[in-house]
């Protein structure tokens, strides 16, 4: 094992046997010496052992990031030196790119294509925090003429953060990134069924020279340490990516004590072809959109409305590529389909297709936990189309979060919209048409944080992100997510030649 010594920190690089927390700058394991196991969901097999922290470890982790805040050295740093380490972490992760990949491949059983362009993205945020926040300034507003007024932005201060399964390493730049550009300090909580790569980034944090307890990083139980996280009375802020149950719940306690808080949750987002299209690239487009990352993404087009025109030729076409997606290896750059995160999530997932079965529906493709040869001990499900579908079904409402899409029929725009915005989500959403006016309007008349037109991507750095309706609040990847990180103080000054005496005495 690779081992470097850089400012007293002993960084180690490849896949180890155990990862210890970071609190305070420090590798570090349980108060109770307590560790849970991460597993490969595409062999079934233990990867690592980990540390798991109590809440005596969350107590010191939100003491670290207090102390660190308060004691200014981060947030008084001058911008251009916050920016270098920053751009120093990019910089390791880069170095370290095939590191992060395979990692990210064994904890999560993603795709190696799904794994190289998140990875990627997330070193790109911290690259665009560190130069977004020249740009994040507060204002001179105009007063009476004798008065002065500069709203400063304040960083907001300790931040919890917590991060989902689907996305481990960045969702955790995307909260890390903006919160310590601005000045804040943060606890990080991953997820439990994939802590490795957000550990890697903390260690990687601390070597690139953030001071220490700005970045802390504990795994543990969302129940737990989640929950003390949110109630912690000097925790300033929560930012929460997960589902909309758990949102709601982190919403209720956090109102205890106030905290600022962002909501980056649950999505059934729809995907309208109309008849104008071009048919291959929606084809093409909603395959991607609904089966990247094995259909395990909050935005994942799951509901697929399709104009009466041209169904018969798209879904000749969808149902045909969809049987030739390759399950297998994830780290086979042919593979376009990853495991499914565990088995529970498997049986949830055969759960809603069996239910929509039992109401009248038809399966076109899939419909079924798979076995892949040499993977036997993995978690696995058939890439699944279903139709003959209404918006009665279960299937039809609920976030199923894994590669299953619904299709229905329609035969005018009015209906398409109608049928898109009938949901209690209202994160992503992908319409595809060669009409500009159409796409202009439907644009405006879908009631989602994204709208993607004749394009399968939703996320790149700069671009807002984040839901609509019981999708949650609050926008990452974008400059405004320096505003949710910070406090806006008003400062008004007087500087007329008579003393003020407003009361005339
Ligand atoms: P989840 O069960 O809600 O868990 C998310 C995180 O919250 C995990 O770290 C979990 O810890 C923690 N947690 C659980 N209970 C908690 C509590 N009472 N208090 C505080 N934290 C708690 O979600 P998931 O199954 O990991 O992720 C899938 C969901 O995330 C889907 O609904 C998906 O749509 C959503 N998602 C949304 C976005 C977006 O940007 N809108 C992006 C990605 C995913 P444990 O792991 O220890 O349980
Ligand atoms: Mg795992």
């Amino acid at each position: 094992m690779a081992t470097v010594k850089e400012q007293n920190f002993e960084v180690l690089e490849t896949k180890r046997e155990h990862y210890g927390m970071i609190i305070n700058g420090e590798r570090t394991d349980s108060s109770s010496g307590e560790t849970f196991t991460t597993y490969n969901p595409a062999t079934g097999e233990a990867i690592a052992t980990v540390a798991k922290a109590t809440t005596e470890d969350a107590e010191r982790a939100v003491q670290a990031a207090r102390d660190a805040f308060d004691n200014g050295k981060w947030k008084k740093f001058p911008v251009n030196k916050r920016q270098r380490i920053m751009m120093k972490i990019a910089g390791i992760m880069r170095s370290r790119f095939n590191e992060l990949v395979s990692l990210e491949i064994m904890d999560s059983g993603k795709s190696l294509s799904a794994a190289q362009g998140q990875v990627m993205q997330a070193i790109e945020d911290f690259e665009f925090y560190a130069g977004a926040i020249v740009g994040h300034r507060g204002s001179v507003n105009n007063v009476p003429g004798q008065f002065q007024n500069v709203a400063e932005k304040e960083p907001v201060g300790v931040c919890a953060q917590i991060i989902p399964w689907n996305y481990p390493l960045m969702m955790a730049a995307w909260k890390i990134a903006p919160a310590i550009a601005v000045g804040c300090s943060v606890v990080v909580k991953p997820a439990s069924l994939t802590p490795l790569t957000a550990l890697v980034l903390g260690e990687i944090c601390v070597e690139a020279g953030v001071p220490q307890g700005v970045v802390n990083v504990i795994p543990g139980s969302g129940s737990t340490i989640g929950n003390y996280l949110v109630e912690h009375d000097q925790v300033d802020k929560v930012a929460f990516t997960g589902s909309t149950p758990i949102g709601k719940n982190i919403m209720e306690r956090a109102s205890q004590t106030l905290k600022r808080v962002t909501l980056e949750l649950g999505g059934k987002s729809p995907n309208i072809v109309f008849e104008d299209a071009d048919v291959d690239a929606a084809v093409d487009g909603s395959l991607f959109g609904i089966f990247y990352n094995t259909g395990q993404s909050c935005e994942a087009r799951s509901r697929l409305y399709v104009h009466e025109d041209i169904y018969d030729e798209f879904m000749e076409k969808f149902v045909a590529k969809t049987k030739q997606l390759s399950l297998g290896d994830p780290s086979d750059k042919g593979t376009h389909i990853g495991a499914i995160i565990d088995d529970s999530q498997v049986k949830t997932i055969d759960e809603y297709v069996q239910s929509a079965k039992e109401e009248g529906a038809t399966i076109l493709a899939g419909g079924k936990p798979a076995t892949v040869e040499g993977f036997e001990n993995g978690h696995w499900y058939e890439p699944t189309i279903i139709t003959d579908v209404n918006h009665e079904m279960k299937a039809v409402r609920e976030e199923i979060f894994g590669p299953v899409v619904v299709v229905m029929k329609f035969s005018n725009e009015k209906e398409a919209i109608k049928l898109a915005n009938d949901t209690v989500y209202g994160l992503g959403s992908a319409l595809w048409t060669t009409d500009y006016a159409r796409a202009t309007r439907v644009s405006k008349a879908i009631q989602a944080g994204i709208v993607m037109v004749n394009c399968p991507f939703s996320a790149f750095p700069g671009t807002p992100f984040g839901g609509y309706k019981q999708s949650g609040f609050g926008r990452e990847l974008c400059i405004e997510t320096l505003d949710l990180y910070t406090e806006t103080k008003s400062i008004i000054s007087y500087f007329g030649s008579r003393p003020l005496n407003p009361f005339g005495l």
